[in-house]
């Protein structure tokens, strides 16, 4: 078949690759443990539900303006306010179904074929493959020392005329580290001093821990929202939980917006009406689901830690925020593919491979279900691997015999 040549060479998503071969897997009656998941266990915050809701029942469920209904507008603009002491106009604002669709509208805005942009390793999986779908070029910068923390030194050695933008994740999505202020002020610097777009995906700004505050972009920029560099991307998928909702949004200068706008409005319309009022509810509604989100997720970060400093060879950077962790794993393969693979299969435990976001040797364990799976899928890694673990297991009902350590 004469298929495109581009769409042919973007790779799978392996997040949701695996959540559709664990769930095939549980429909089979196998006891899977998933510790590849990227969405918090909590019911949506009732406030969206009811908003959502009274939508529903007037039955009046139509296309909405390309960039989101004014009231859910508003509640965005009330947010960064808040969040990021920006005041901002509603032609700031622009709305989707996602984040992950607010980047990809974002890159396809900003650039021109061959154009590069500047992903830190380790990276989300989706990051290099949106870029090349904008016929962009990912230049990947991956830190020398082998920590997560980026630096200035590495990023600038790798500018070149066509780098058109910079994407930062903190706290990052996969290791949990929260970049330091100090580096957040010099990049934005940077970049404005260069005219380097500094995409900041916020996804997780609010779920850090240990006391730590989000850190703002725009806090580092004397330039107003017109021309300052700086485009935040934020959503309600992991602050609320409400990943099914799909709702996710940008915030740039006008003419950006306003391209963006055009963009969506030939791609998707709109955002569903039901998921903006749910998303308008979570907003405007109290908060105290964050919090109480976070508390949990910042407990589990502490049980998952615990369990693996206890694990002979693995090394663990504590996370500061998110609900993933990247513990290296080089003690025992070198290969994250084939060991994420051999865990699913003789310990049934999901794990994502760390070669996926640029960081062979690790895997990806995320702490957002409960503490018992936190806890028992360490213990079957372990026993998946070290032999100085206990011989034996019951994985549900099934007692398992390692042999072949
Ligand atoms: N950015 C990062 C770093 C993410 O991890 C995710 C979700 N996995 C997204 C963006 C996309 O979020 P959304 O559900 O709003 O599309």
């Amino acid at each position: 078949m004469n298929l495109s040549t581009l769409a042919k060479s973007i790779g799978e998503s392996p997040t949701l690759k695996l959540n559709e071969e664990a769930r095939l897997l549980r429909e089979k009656g196998e006891a899977v443990i998933h510790l590849g998941a990227g969405e918090p266990k909590n019911k949506a915050p009732i406030n969206a539900i009811l908003s959502s809701a009274a939508k529903l029942t007037t039955g009046d469920i139509k296309y909405t303006p390309t960039d989101g209904t004014p009231s859910l507008k508003k509640a965005i603009i009330r947010y960064t306010e808040e969040q990021y002491d920006r005041m901002v106009a509603p032609e700031n604002v622009i709305v989707s179904a996602g984040a992950k669709q607010s980047l990809y509208n974002l890159l396809y805005t900003l650039l021109n074929p061959q154009d590069e942009v500047i992903v830190l390793a380790p990276y989300w999986v989706s990051y290099p493959e949106m870029i090349k779908m904008c016929y962009g070029v990912p230049v990947i910068v991956k830190p020398e020392d082998g920590s997560f923390y980026p630096r200035m030194k590495e990023i600038e050695a790798a500018i070149s005329s066509y780098t058109r933008a910079i994407i930062i994740n903190s706290p990052n999505n996969p290791s949990g580290v929260m970049y330091p202020e100090e580096f957040i002020k010099e990049i934005v610097k940077f970049c404005e001093k260069k005219n380097i777009f500094l995409i900041m995906d916020d996804i997780y700004h609010r779920l850090v821990f240990d006391g730590k505050t989000p850190i703002s972009a725009l806090k580092f920029t004397e330039k107003d929202i017109e021309s300052t560099n700086v485009i935040i991307i934020n959503g309600i998928s992991k602050l609320y939980g409400m990943t099914g909702f799909r709702i996710g949004w940008v915030v740039t200068n006008k003419k950006i917006a306003a391209i963006m706008l055009n963009v969506q409005a030939q791609t998707t319309s709109c955002p569903a009406l039901l998921t903006q009022a749910a998303a308008e509810g979570a907003l405007m509604g109290v908060q105290s689901n964050v919090e109480s989100l976070r508390m949990t997720i910042e407990n589990n970060r502490n049980v998952m830690v615990q369990e693996l400093k206890s694990f002979d060879g693995v090394k663990i950077t504590k996370p500061d925020g998110t609900f993933y962790c990247l513990p290296d794993f080089r003690a025992y393969s070198n290969d994250s593919v084939a060991l994420s693979q051999m865990l699913l299969k003789r310990a049934l435990v999901v794990t994502v491979p760390g070669k996926e976001f640029g960081m062979e040797g690790h895997l990806r364990l995320s702490y957002c279900g409960s503490i018992k799976d936190i806890k028992q899928g360490v213990e079957r890694i372990k026993w998946a691997l070290d032999p100085n673990a206990p011989k034996e297991i019951f994985i549900g009902e099934r007692k398992l015999v390692r042999d072949w350590l």
